[in-house]
């Protein structure tokens, strides 16, 4: 049997997990799937090549721990993973200190924690399930591969705020999130644009949480996300950017404590929070409401008006790339954002738009338009296979 690698992204309520052979270089996953709770329920889905997929519910409540045993006792049942030599885990917070993929001990598990206040929805989450799994496979390699490293090299005047200088040698500073998608999308380019692959590239992560990468020779110019996985987009239940005064005023004069603004801006906004139907663009996109119109709006405008400050910085625009979620499925969403960049350019085929294409730009388009799956998982793959000692070819290595 072939060594193997496991690859994790742990959520508040759902655990997805890839397993890959060490020594290939391939991005298909073995298998992939996840456990997640839905409506309070548990399930398993998975997914094997050429299989169809399988989808089992569960007794037990979510929990990290709960999530790894199901994972682990379904692999060793279908005899897979008895050679595993790493674990691979998505950690959407590395700080300034964290950038390369790293080995987990305890002593960098305390450190990651540091940054739980930063991206509170995702960071315990993922740092709960390596600490779960530790506890399951102690002696098994565990590496975190972080979201903020992709844009860990911008410039200067792209990482920091205006505040006083203090503040920012402390760490207040712009770091930016989805690096492992933006890794990915960075590293397939070429296949679909050649040489134009490292020109000015904008690649918009539109999922339920969202943001965009500004991309000159494939790197990390600027991002629209910033200290937190708040700013920037309007996302599925996160505010976005915001006029900082309504933050304060919120506080001092209608008496939210930090924790209900936390709630609210991290849950209660976005998407949710201007339709007051849902986080969830299918189901707006299906609405006939007013208020969904409204949201799926602005969701729109907030990409748009990003997009023209992305290619203010620049200096132009020679593509833009959708991923995620909405991004990758919904050809509504594309359209209206394309028609929103026709000032720089871009003309859409609706056609290859409407069949879910590759490439979605018309012949004469100034501005090649591309809808492209991310791939997150292989991108840990690739970072595990190198430290791991198994092929160094692979998604996300060309940094
Ligand atoms: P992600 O976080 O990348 O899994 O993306 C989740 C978001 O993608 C949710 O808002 C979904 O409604 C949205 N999504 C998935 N499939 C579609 C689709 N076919 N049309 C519109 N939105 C979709």
């Amino acid at each position: 049997m072939s060594k193997q690698i496991v690859v994790f992204n742990a959520g508040s309520s759902s655990l997805k997990f890839a397993l890959y052979d060490l020594g290939g270089d391939g991005e298909e996953a073995l298998v992939r799937g996840a456990v997640e709770s839905v409506g309070g329920v548990s399930r398993m889905t998975v997914t094997s090549a050429g299989r169809p997929s399988t989808e089992t519910r569960l007794e037990a409540a979510f929990s990290p721990q709960m999530a790894l045993t199901q994972v682990f006792a379904w692999m060793s049942k279908e005899g897979l993973g008895a050679d595993l030599v790493g674990a691979g885990h998505r950690v959407v917070h590395g700080g300034r200190e964290f950038i390369e993929p790293v080995l987990v001990d305890a002593s960098v598990l305390a450190k990651l924690a540091t940054y739980n206040p930063m991206a509170p929805s995702h960071q315990p989450h993922n740092l709960a399930a390596i600490a779960a799994m530790a506890r399951l496979y102690p002696k098994l390699p565990q590496i975190a591969c972080f979201d903020t490293a992709f844009h860990a090299a911008k410039p200067r005047l792209a990482s920091i705020f205006a505040l006083p200088r203090a503040l920012t040698e402390a760490g207040i500073q712009r770091y930016g999130f989805h690096g492992l998608s933006y890794d990915y999308i960075a590293s397939v380019l070429p296949r679909h644009l050649g040489e134009r692959a490292d020109g000015r590239v904008v690649v918009a992560h539109l999922g339920h949480g969202a943001s965009m990468c500004a991309m000159r020779g494939r790197r990390s110019v600027t991002t629209t996300m910033g200290f937190s996985a708040l700013d920037g987009l309007m996302m599925g239940a996160r505010s976005g950017a915001i006029d900082p005064g309504v933050l304060l005023y919120l506080l001092q004069e209608k008496g939210m404590s930090a924790a209900q603004l936390s709630t609210l801006l991290y849950e209660q906004s976005g998407l949710l929070g201007v339709s007051g139907e849902s986080d969830d663009m299918r189901t707006l996109l299906a609405s006939s409401s007013a208020a969904a119109e409204n949201a799926i709006g602005l969701f729109v405008y907030r990409i748009t008006s990003e997009l023209g400050a992305l290619a203010a910085t620049l200096g132009g625009l020679d593509a833009l790339v959708f991923t995620a979620g909405i991004g990758e499925n919904s050809a509504e969403i594309r359209a209206r954002v394309c028609e929103g960049a026709r000032w720089l350019g871009a003309e859409i085929d609706s056609g290859a738009n409407a069949r879910g294409e590759s490439v979605i730009s018309a012949s004469g388009s100034k501005v090649a338009l591309l809808a492209l799956h991310t791939n997150e998982e292989a991108v840990i793959a690739t970072a595990c296979r190198k430290m791991l000692g198994g092929e160094v070819h692979g998604a996300g290595s060309h940094r």
